[in-house]
């Protein structure tokens, strides 16, 4: 007999790891006994030579699916005399303990819920410690029963055996539930009436004969209704204020989601996955999907059933229903029962509700093939808080407030970082206030008090705001260029400190000069950059009007750059509605409300309103996204561009570009040719720009990060020349490219500039 002590830390608790300790301990004949601490599980076992070899072998290999080790240690000893195996009483103390974010049924709780023959048949609460809720009904830590939101439903008899259990898949599941003792689910109609009848058949018998029902999900209200039904998505739009932005869907299985897209290996990966996430896929024609879903592109977001109140309704439904957030456009998603009343009355006809209140607002999460890879887009319900390993220790904690649009804040602590779950565009008091909750929970969580803040340059952004308004005065700022962040929150993904090339692309961030940024090459190491390479500026007439209509950002790139004589502005121009081609013209003359933009987002603008794609943009990035929705993959013509010297760095004049691209529409060659030329000049000319870079500063790491990464089509270009150059690339793998991930990156630039304070 000998004696082993192991101790193992990462994600080990809240999901099965003791009795998959004490199954282990079991097979293999070893005594002794299992424990949780707060900051990991110590195991002491006794056994033979060969039980304890198999023992560690296995605790490494055969882990329950929801458990991330992060590290383990083991060391021999001489047996204690241990005469059984047992589950000691946890050793938990105020401190900080690792959990899982929520997932998606298990096989073992979906043959249940499918088995006439089992206690939870149809039962649309079921749930173990493989699969359920988790942080979207905690309230504090440590994590047990009694600080969730099942701390109202006491646990029935059969309940609390399988919980006392140790051989059993839900012991010490907290989330347990059965229809004898769990929450209930109820149909209510927008008058206030109760549905009679089964709630879930009775929900699939509204949204068949087109009805708008709100759902109570996992992280949130979401609104369903008929995708099918052009009339009910119409509806839809007309009662979310929502326009033009694509609603996602949610199919009944993979089958489902093959039928209307196309998919790859790693895409039906993404889709069977544990998070659930919806998928950006390309849409197959002629499918029965209503146009109204995803207007003017080639994309569909879609989605698996995550609980078993989706697989029921998705069963009973057996078609594909729009699945998106309960919200009003740009608030945040609805949580509680009353609340839902108030904001969505107005919506749904009719609300799918229950009993087990929401703790926390998380949205569904959203992720795309980009480059060969699946990358988050919008990082939230299953991923989020899930800690991103950081190569370095922070000695004192830091808050990184994120950026306006797609804000998440970062929450630094050692050497985890905890990025919080989409929060959305901080410009109302409602999402501010959701800002400002979920800051409150994770502070409270992970025993977070941050003595660092971090924020972006952009005096008006209400995340630089809150961080000059934190009440408390010894906190140290520090303040963190837009596109610097993007660069480095790739980097720190990937644990890359090095000085690099950054290639940051997006729509908007203030520039050093207080000039808009948005198509920026830099050289970038944590702590500091430099700007070597830059879109030519552009005005930008009417300021954030530009971005609403595209043609604005048209007409000054035709006014400032590319127009050959007065008499090709005038063309332009002729384009314009009638009623602003004076003003903007003014505009232009007297650069008043006029700012300066580098930006590669509003390039696209003006690539798509030149060849009349997009009039009006009803949701960020809209024009770019209908451009590379028209772009043929298959042609690989380009424009000609102009790489300038300024100083010390490149500049990149396009308007060679938007001249040829606008000659060849007018000429009436095919708009997919030219989407595609466009595509694969910028490509060209940021290959162009790394090349010079690259000799001038002897760095050969190019990192890809900002908003205009989400284009699979610019991504995959960038990437073939890249790699055919011999330039070793990186790209997002863990937070999104878009302003979703700069918190992260903000989080990095803050402790590298203090660490030696
Ligand atoms: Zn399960
Ligand atoms: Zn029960
Ligand atoms: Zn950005």
């Amino acid at each position: 007999m000998q004696g082993l002590s192991v101790r193992v830390r990462g994600i080990v608790q809240g999901v099965g790891f003791r009795p998959f300790v004490y199954q282990l301990a079991e097979r293999y004949g070893l005594t002794g006994w299992v424990r949780n601490t707060n900051t990991q599980v110590e195991i002491e076992v006794d056994g033979s030579e060969e039980g304890l070899k198999g023992f560690l072998h296995d605790l490494l290999d055969c882990t329950p699916p929801l458990a991330r080790i992060d590290a383990v240690e083991s060391e021999r000893r001489p047996a204690s005399g241990f005469t059984c195996f047992e589950i000691i009483e946890s050793q938990l103390d105020a401190g900080w303990q690792s959990i899982p974010p929520d997932a998606a049924t298990c096989e073992a709780c979906l043959s249940e819920l499918r088995d006439p023959g089992e206690r939870r048949y149809g039962y649309p609460f079921t749930n173990c410690t493989h699969c359920g809720p988790r942080f979207t009904i905690i309230d504090s830590l440590p994590y047990d029963r009694d600080r969730t939101t099942m701390s109202c439903f006491p646990m029935c008899g059969d309940c609390r055996r399988e919980y006392e259990d140790p051989r059993d898949r839900r012991f010490h599941a907290q989330p347990i539930a059965c229809p004898a003792c769990g929450p209930k689910l109820w149909l209510q109609m927008a008058d206030g009436g109760l549905a009679q009848g089964d709630p879930i058949e009775a929900c699939a018998a509204l949204l068949k004969g087109g009805s708008i029902v709100a759902i109570k999900g996992l992280g949130g209200y979401q609104l369903a209704c008929d995708a099918t039904n052009p009339e009910a998505v119409a509806r839809l739009r007309a009662r979310k204020r929502r326009w033009g932005k694509p609603f996602a869907l949610m199919v009944p299985d993979l089958e489902g989601a093959k039928q209307l897209c196309e998919t790859t290996a790693a895409e039906i990966n993404a889709l069977l996955s544990r998070e659930r996430p919806i998928v950006l896929l390309k849409q197959r024609p002629g499918t029965s999907v209503a146009q109204d879903v995803a207007p003017g592109i080639d994309t569909l977001g879609l989605m698996l059933p995550y609980t078993p109140l989706h697989h029921l309704l998705m069963r009973g439904f057996a078609g594909p229903l729009v699945m998106t957030s309960g919200n009003l456009s740009e608030e945040p998603i609805a949580i509680g029962n009353r609340e839902a009343v108030e904001r969505l009355s107005d919506v749904a006809d009719a609300f799918l509700f229950h009993d087990r209140d929401i703790y926390a607002r998380y949205d569904d999460s959203v992720v795309r093939a980009l480059g060969g890879a699946i990358v988050p887009i919008r990082r939230a319900r299953s991923y989020a808080p899930a800690p991103i390993h950081l190569p370095f220790t922070a000695r004192r904690d830091i808050l990184a407030c994120g950026a306006q649009q797609k804000n998440t804040f970062c929450l630094v602590k050692e050497s985890k970082a905890f990025l919080s779950q989409h929060i959305g565009e901080l410009e109302n008091l409602e999402t501010l206030s959701h800002f400002e909750s979920s800051l409150q929970a994770f502070r409270q969580l992970f025993r977070v008090d941050p003595r660092i803040i971090a924020h972006d340059m952009h005096p008006d952004y209400l995340s630089t705001r809150f961080a000059h308004d934190y009440p408390d005065p010894s906190v140290m700022r520090v303040v963190v260029q837009h596109h610097h962040a993007h660069v480095v929150s790739a980097m720190a993904e990937h644990g890359i400190a090095e000085p690099v090339i950054g290639v940051a692309y997006d729509g908007t961030g203030y520039g050093t000069d207080g000039a808009v940024w948005g198509g920026e090459i830099l050289v970038a190491d944590w702590s500091s950059f430099k700007r070597v390479g830059h879109l030519r500026y552009a005005p930008m007439p009417g300021g954030e009007a530009a971005i609403r209509k595209p043609y604005r950002m048209a007409a000054g790139y035709v006014w400032s750059l590319c127009a050959a004589s007065e008499a090709e502005f005038e063309a332009f121009i002729a384009t314009v509605p009638v009623g602003e081609r004076i003003i903007l013209r003014r505009q232009l003359e007297t650069q008043l409300n006029t700012p300066l933009t580098s930006s590669c987002g509003r390039l696209f603008d003006a690539a798509a309103a030149l060849l009349g794609v997009c009039r009006e943009a009803l949701y960020e990035g809209q024009p770019a996204v209908e451009l590379e929705a028209l772009a043929d993959p298959q042609v690989d013509d380009m424009y000609p561009f102009d790489l300038l010297r300024d100083g010390d760095g490149w500049v990149v004049d396009p308007a060679a570009t938007l001249r040829a691209l606008w000659c060849d529409f007018r000429a009436g060659r095919s708009i997919s040719r030219v989407a595609a030329a466009f595509h694969n000049t910028v490509a060209a000319f940021t290959l162009a720009v790394c090349r010079a870079v690259r000799d001038e500063h002897s760095l050969n790491r190019v990192v890809l990060s900002g908003g205009c990464f989400q284009n699979a089509l610019l991504t995959q270009r960038l990437l073939e020349g890249l790699v055919a150059a011999e330039f070793e690339v990186v790209t997002h793998r863990l937070v999104p490219p878009n302003d979703g991930g700069l918190s992260l990156g903000q989080a990095v630039v803050a402790h590298a500039l203090t660490a030696g304070d």
